[in-house]
């Protein structure tokens, strides 16, 4: 129904079937507008005209009036509706079918002037607005009916619309014309049925207008959907103090709160009370009082001037009460209404499940199974795995993020809201954030060396890089809001500046990130932090109770593990190693390795790396005891930990003894071409095994120490970047005996996989090769994704948004997983290594792991599990369970 008759339609449609008092109408289909477009507007009005005659006088049959009448008149209201709700974005009309002798008519039919000169005024400026097209186009233009509207209310010396005696309605409507006239070069239209059919086409041009055609662009809605028009037969809340016109929701949008609340005005129509006209009222008496509480307002003067319905229409507020709480239990959700009351008749317009936000939708879906509405696989179904990013961070203030200037727009890489004072430099981040300055992270693209600085920060800003740079996959590890891909900043880093369109911002000026729009707002805003609410856990609960695939973490440090287990992770699918090198100390060990000129050299500055890396282990370990946690040999390109800079060389020169110039020609032997294809992976452990041995022997050393110690240690060490087995057997080869000697020296021995990476497509087409020695197998899809469409996905930035704009690419492949393409490569090899090895483990580990669309993927083509930053392991929980439950139905 929905999808012929739009939302709007439809529950209306059913609505009158439920027995909720709805005026009568009729809906065009949305098919309709699709044939408007091919067709053109003249062959559908001719295609139309018979079943909307009949239509209109089936109307007038039930309200006893006739359509253009001038002693009886029945008035309509044109209205769009799209199969998804888009509020405000497309066209409606109200009150159709006036003119100069049927405002007489009604004068003589209701006895009410005042009223019927007021509706016509609308009527024709919305018509006006919308089909004669008088909308000003852009913000400087001024709504000629507007200005006419402001003068004679200055004139009369009053501030508010009903204030407008029927004198001064009168002359809106003669000067209403005349603008037109002037305009348009025609005389308003005063027949009904031109009036009608103007106002039918104006709905489904209103399809492509910009505002609808963005909206559908951000919520995804195709434009083949179209939109249906309603005709429905006019109820006025503008005839008196006994007639009113509402807004109202069964539960709150906000919090969830499982609170009837709205807003409603006394003698007025159709938008007045989300237009901001007048101040609306609220429906409640609790409402009215919450209200009156935050706008200050005295309790005395809210009863007199602002009283709620209940109090001011106990027996309508009762009826609406009863209704809207019938809604609510027939569509077995929240309800977002609209409503008119006609000299004491009330009358629903529109019915449709609200939007809420995260917090809210959770909450609700929880309450609403308690309440016994729903059942437990609906409640997961209800919540959209996405919205939960909103319950996990911290958030602005609403009414403060309203007001702030947006300067900037960048991609939302991180979810949350940051606000602080701009630093380009990690180590100045430091600096500040320990004299308790709260700063963001500006710069163009970040790297491993600003690690310490994104920690501390607030939030990062980078110019450049896509939802899988640096920057983006390091800030969601960290739960930290980012924005990255920022193209219009200029940033000088020499200046320390960063100039955006004309303004140029100093370092310690404030900004603020909204990490999950994308938007870069001036000056401070203020924020709250978010709450894990107990709901939360509980949806959680009920989604491990509906799981085949179970959720692990990508977690480089004990803290990250510790608030992943909270969330429910139940093992670290990927642990990186790099990561732990870049401390003070560390990262000279680790210098003094990748620069030693022979074997022995490198052997003893892996030896001052074996206990730091042991400890690192450990402490992980000990926060995931009893779970698997999946550890991943060295993989980047060593050329990452040298010193670039004259003062880091010489430094490393005075460390290592040997002269500048030797670091310098080594540091320039390490530069490749292509590092992202270069010396990294296992081809770093094949050329240097004794950094393999070193790595082995951290790991399991840690376990050991820890099983000593009564703990449960579950260590699994994976290769990355294999291509060829062989590549893979000789690191295997390594690992056991170093484990063989280790074990033998300890006299303990611990239980230990050893598994591989399958990140590069060939491994992938060779899977089952691969899987006679390799016991697991993680997809790292980052790099399967960044090989297979042979996209560098650190510079994706410079032509993905063109490709989406022309629709070459549907999505960012790396924030969703392509599944035509590299789904295939994992499917393929899921179903190739099995064969030669029934029980082996597969699992995700880059970042579509935590992409609900991705997920799903993982469940269909049966992966083990799915491992992702530990603020997405709620979202890859809830995605898995709805996975599971899809596939049941
Ligand atoms: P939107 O899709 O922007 O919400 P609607 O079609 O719901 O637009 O119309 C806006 C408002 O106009 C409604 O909320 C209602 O108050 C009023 N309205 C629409 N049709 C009628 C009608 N037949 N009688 C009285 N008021 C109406
Ligand atoms: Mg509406
Ligand atoms: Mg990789």
């Amino acid at each position: 129904m929905k999808n012929l008759l739009g939302g709007k339609g439809a529950n209306l449609a059913e609505m009158n079937l439920i027995g909720v008092p709805v005026p009568p109408g009729f809906t065009i289909t949305t098919e309709v507008c699709n044939e408007f477009y091919m067709i053109g507007q003249e062959e559908v009005v001719l295609l139309l005209k018979k079943e909307v005659e009949a239509a209109v006088a089936h109307i007038e049959t039930l309200m006893n009036s006739k359509f253009g009448d001038i002693e009886n008149p029945l008035l309509v209201s044109v209205r769009s509706g799209a199969r998804a709700s888009m509020p405000g974005m497309m066209d409606t009309i109200l009150n159709l079918g006036f003119n100069d002798e049927v405002v007489e008519g009604l004068i003589r039919k209701t006895g009410n002037a005042r009223f019927a000169w007021d509706s016509y005024r609308r009527f024709v400026q919305m018509y006006g607005d919308v089909v004669l097209g008088m909308k000003p186009i852009n913000k400087e233009d001024v709504d000629p009916f507007e200005e006419i509207l402001e003068k004679i209310k200055s004139e009369k010396g009053v501030e508010l619309d009903n204030q407008l005696e029927v004198d001064d309605l009168k002359k809106l409507v003669t000067q209403f014309k005349v603008a037109v006239k002037e305009r348009t070069g025609k005389e308003f239209p005063t027949n009904a049925y031109e009036q009608l059919w103007g106002a039918v086409c104006a709905v489904f041009n209103s399809w492509m207008n910009d505002r609808a055609i963005l909206y559908r662009k951000m919520e995804g809605i195709p434009a083949e959907w179209g939109t249906a028009v309603s005709v429905q037969a006019m109820v006025f809340g503008n005839m008196g103090n006994t007639s009113a016109t509402g807004v109202c929701f069964s539960r709150d949008a906000a919090t969830g709160e499982n609170l009837f609340n709205g807003e409603w005005l006394i003698n007025a129509q159709g938008e007045d009370v989300v237009a901001g006209i007048r101040t609306p009222q609220q429906i409640t008496k609790i409402g009215s009082q919450r209200w009156a509480e935050l706008a200050q307002i005295s309790e005395t003067e809210r009863a007199v001037k602002y009283p709620s319905m209940e109090e001011a229409m106990p027996s309508i507020y009762q009826e609406l009460n009863t209704l809207q709480n019938k809604l609510e239990n027939h569509y077995r959700d929240m309800q977002d209404m609209e409503f008119t009351v006609q000299e004491g008749k009330l009358w629903f317009l529109q019915t449709r499940n609200g939007k809420r936000t995260g917090a809210a939708m959770v909450k609700i879906a929880m309450d609403l199974l308690h309440q016994g509405v729903i059942d437990e696989k609906t409640a997961i179904m209800r919540c959209e795995p996405n919205k939960l990013d909103e319950l996990l961070h911290p958030v602005f203030d609403k009414s403060a993020l309203k007001s702030a200037p947006a300067i900037a727009r960048g991609l939302p890489a991180s979810p949350g809201a940051a606000t602080g004072q701009i630093v380009f430099f990690a180590d100045d981040a430091a600096e500040w954030a320990a004299l308790n300055r709260k700063v963001v992270m500006v710069r163009i693209e970040t790297s491993p060396e600003d690690l310490a600085g994104m920690a501390v920060a607030q939030g990062i800003l980078t110019a450049r890089g896509g939802m899988t740079s640096h920057a983006a996959v390091v800030a969601r590890g960290m739960g930290k809001c980012c924005i990255s891909g920022a193209g219009a900043l200029v940033i000088d880093y020499k200046k320390r500046t960063v100039k955006i369109g004309d303004e140029i911002f100093k370092e310690g000026d404030y900004i603020s990130l909204n990490g999950t729009t994308g938007i870069v707002y001036k000056g401070e805003i203020k924020t709250q932090a978010a709450e894990v609410s107990g709901n939360l856990s509980e949806l959680m609960e009920l989604c491990t109770k509906y799981t085949r695939m179970v959720v692990r973490t990508n977690a480089d440090t004990p803290h990250d593990a510790i608030v992943a287990r909270n969330f429910g992770a139940v093992g670290i699918g990927l642990c990186r190693t790099e990561h732990m090198f870049f401390e003070a100390e560390k990262i000279v060990a680790m210098r003094e390795m990748i620069l030693a000129c022979n074997v022995e050299g490198r052997k003893k500055a892996l030896a001052k790396l074996l206990p730091y890396q042991k400890a690192d282990f450990k402490g992980i370990f000990e926060a995931m005891d009893g779970c698997p946690v999946n550890i991943r040999l060295l993989d980047p390109p060593l050329h990452e930990f040298v010193p670039h800079d004259l003062k880091g060389q010489e430094d490393m020169a005075k460390a290592m003894n040997v002269t500048p110039e030797y670091i310098h020609q080594r540091v320039d032997s390490l530069s490749e071409n292509n590092p992202m294809l270069g010396h990294r992976g296992c081809r770093l452990g094949n050329t240097y095994p004794e950094i393999t041995e070193m790595q082995t022997r951290a790991i399991l050393g840690a376990a050991i120490e820890l099983k000593k110690a009564g703990k449960d240690p579950r260590p699994e060490i994976m290769v990355p970047l294999i291509g060829i087995i062989f590549e893979f057997k000789n690191q295997e080869e390594i690992i056991r005996r170093t484990a063989a000697e280790l074990f033998k020296e300890e006299g303990v021995e611990i239980e230990f996989k050893v598994g591989t990476m399958i990140e590069v497509p060939r491994a992938a087409l060779t899977a089952d090769r691969i899987a006679t020695s390799a016991e697991y197998f993680s997809f790292g899809t980052n790099d399967l994704t960044q090989m297979t469409f042979g996209y560098s996905r650190d510079d994706i930035a410079s032509f993905l948004p063109i490709y989406l704009e022309k629709k070459i690419l549907p999505v960012d492949p790396f924030q969703v997983l392509d599944q035509n393409g590299v789904g295939q490569l994992i499917q393929m090899a899921v179903e190739k290594g099995r064969k030669v090895r029934p029980d082996l483990k597969c699992g995700i580990c880059g970042e579509h792991g935590g992409e609900p669309s991705s997920v799903k993927f993982c469940h269909k083509v049966g992966l083990n599990y799915v491992s992702c930053s530990p603020y997405r392991v709620p979202i890859a929980r809830l995605s898995a369970a709805q996975a599971m439950i899809e596939e049941d139905n």
